[in-house]
Parts: structure tokens; sequence; C-alpha cells
């Protein structure tokens, strides 16, 4: 079974006009280059989630998403990250909440993963854990970018958090956008499924406040038994719409199709809770899904006959 790829930065782009023609060849490139970083992994014979760790470095590492580097900034002025990981081979899973500092969480989730018996580490204990594993931690000055302080500006200016329509709207007409999570899922050569995602979160959220990235079943979730599942979007209501292994257990219980089951929730059963965004989901024959609600996603994939395509609208 050949290998395959799908990576996310971020749902939420309401309109074509919210982001400049520069900007958005600029993140095709990036998107690109974490699906060559992930395939590079994966193409060597390694694993499934080592390939998207790797990819959603290169994305954290970009000021161009809303994770890492480039972080959004909650309402106090500081950047809170979450990221989670889950392995599909035997769903051992990791996760960081409301960390400052920490260069790639996505690393420090998957130490978590790798390094302790537990699932979740948050705040500076999760932090303090980062610095003893010898992971890179940054000052203030590494995450910010001025897209971002501009937005939480604008969002003090309108009194409300980025979870509000009517300001996503207006913060989509703002330099850069107002979200941009990242995210990978893939399947390697042994047939083993992974996925990971990482963020800053929402703009001028609660300090404190934790969304779905970091938590397993809600922003990540994944199965060799059924698939691999990474999402973007407004947290609160994928955590309430379980969205992550929503998606696998209608593949395991409701026989449906990996398509069918990513369409549902995301097209039918968010809706409902008034949730925006979309996910990426890969299953062990190699089967990839990437549907969203928003105006635009941006995302791209290497399937299994090694093509390789970057979409945003
Ligand atoms: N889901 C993320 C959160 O709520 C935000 C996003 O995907 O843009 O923290």
């Amino acid at each position: 079974m050949p290998y395959a790829i799908a990576v996310h930065g971020g749902a939420g782009l309401t309109r074509r006009d919210s982001i400049t023609p520069e900007r958005e060849a600029a993140c095709r490139i990036v998107l690109e280059q974490a699906i060559e970083a992930g395939s590079a992994v994966l193409a060597a014979g390694g694993d499934a989630l080592d390939a998207c760790v790797a990819a959603v470095t290169v994305l954290e590492d970009s000021p161009l998403f809303n994770a890492g580097r480039g972080a959004v900034y909650a309402a106090d002025g500081t950047i809170q990250m979450d990221s989670s990981v889950m392995h599909g081979a035997d769903r051992t899973a990791g996760g960081v909440a409301a960390v400052r500092g920490i260069k790639n969480p996505v690393k420090a989730a998957n130490l978590v993963r790798t390094h302790t018996e537990h699932v979740l580490l948050v705040g500076p204990y999760a932090e303090a854990f980062a610095a003893e594993h010898g992971l890179e931690i940054c000052d203030a000055s590494y995450f910010h970018t001025d897209d971002r302080w501009s937005q939480l500006q604008m969002a003090k200016e309108l009194g409300r958090t980025a979870l509000d329509h009517a300001l996503d709207d207006a913060m989509d007409r703002m330099p850069g956008d107002g979200k941009g999570t990242v995210g990978a899922v893939a399947l390697d050569l042994h047939g083993h499924v992974a996925a990971a995602t990482s963020t800053g979160g929402m703009t001028n959220k609660l300090p404190g406040r934790v969304g779905d990235s970091p938590l397993i079943g809600s922003g990540t979730y994944a199965n060799d038994a059924t698939c691999a599942v990474s999402a973007t979007g407004d947290g609160e209501k994928f955590i309430r719409g379980v969205v992550a292994s929503r998606v696998a257990n209608l593949v395991e219980l409701a026989g449906l199709s990996l398509a069918d089951a990513a369409d549902r929730v995301v097209h039918q059963e968010l809706p409902v809770l008034d949730g925006t965004g979309g996910l990426i989901a890969i299953d062990a024959d190699g089967r990839i899904a990437m549907p969203f609600n928003s105006g635009g996603m941006y995302r791209g994939f290497r399937d299994t006959e090694q093509r390789t395509e970057i979409h945003i609208w």
C-alpha cells in the first residue's frame, strides 16, 4: 500500500477577497512544503504520526497560519496554543493546551504521548515538561505578527470574540485572516494512519480558553480500523459535536464511506450547532476527504497515486 498525506491550514475564510493574491500564493507554497516534509518521512518508510508532526511543524513555523509562529492573540495580549496527536495503530494520544512559548506545540503533544502515562498537559506544567524534554522555548516576540495584533485590536473595538460570525466577516476583510489552525493526517507504508492538529485558538478568546484542537475525539482522532481526522473551525461547536471521532463512528457503526461520513458531519450535523469549519480525514486505504462548510479551507494532499493538489476555495 503506497503512502498518502493531507494537510490543512484552517477553515474560516468567508470571502475570496479576504486574502491578497500574494498571501494566497504564499500559503499555497507553505502547504506544499508541509506535504513534502510529511511525504519525505513516509517515502522513507517512516511512521504516519512522525509524518504528521513533520508536516505540522512546517505549518507552525510559518507566520501565515494560526499555530506556533503567527498564532492569534487572546484577550489579554498573550498567545496561548493548543495541540494534539493520535496514532491509529494503538490509539495512543497526546496533547497540550493553553501553552505559551513552546515553538512547536505539536512536538510537545507527541512527547506527552510517548513520554507520559497521560493524554493532556496544560499551561505552565506542559511548558515545563516541554522544556525538560529539550523542546525549543521562544519569547513572545517570536510569535508576534502585526496582522494578528491588528485582529486583536479590531476584535476588542467590536467588543466581540472571533467566535461570532459578524466579527469573522469583519476580520476577514483585515490583513491576513482570522483563523488558520493547522493539521495533518497520514497513511504510512505499514498501513497505519495518524492525525495531528495545532492552533492558537480564537482571537480575543478568554485567557485559559481551550478549544477542540487539543481534545482527542473533537479536534483530532485516529484509528486504523476507521480513519484519522484533524478538524478546524468554531472550537466550541466542534467539542459539542465531538466531530473527529464522530466521523470515525459513522464509518464504523453506520457503515458510511469516509466521504459520506465526513460530509454528513460537516454539512448536516455541524450546521445544527451553528458550527462553521471543516476537517481532513484519511483511511487505511488512503482515501481522503476534506469537506468544509466555510467559504474556504486551506488544504492539500498527496494521494496514493502520488498526485499532489493544493486548494483554498
Ligand atoms: N478550532 C480552533 C479552536 O477553536 C480554531 C480554528 O480551527 O481555527 O481553537
